[in-house]
């Protein structure tokens, strides 16, 4: 079964939902549980279904 809404995006420290901050292009992670952003780096390694790793080339 998959769903159709929009994907769930972990926090890679506590795992509850990051909310995703939007600005200029570039998206910024911040966890309301941690009370942090995060670097979309480790949010993206965290999620990798979400974020599916670049072909290399
Ligand atoms: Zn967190």
């Amino acid at each position: 079964m998959k769903m159709n809404s929009k994907p769930i995006i972990v926090c890679p420290d506590c795992g509850k939902e990051i909310e995703v901050l939007k600005a200029c292009g570039a998206s910024n992670f911040f966890c309301n549980h941690c009370n942090e952003l995060k670097s979309s780096q480790r949010v993206k390694a965290a999620n990798p279904i979400v974020f599916p790793a670049q072909p290399e080339k």
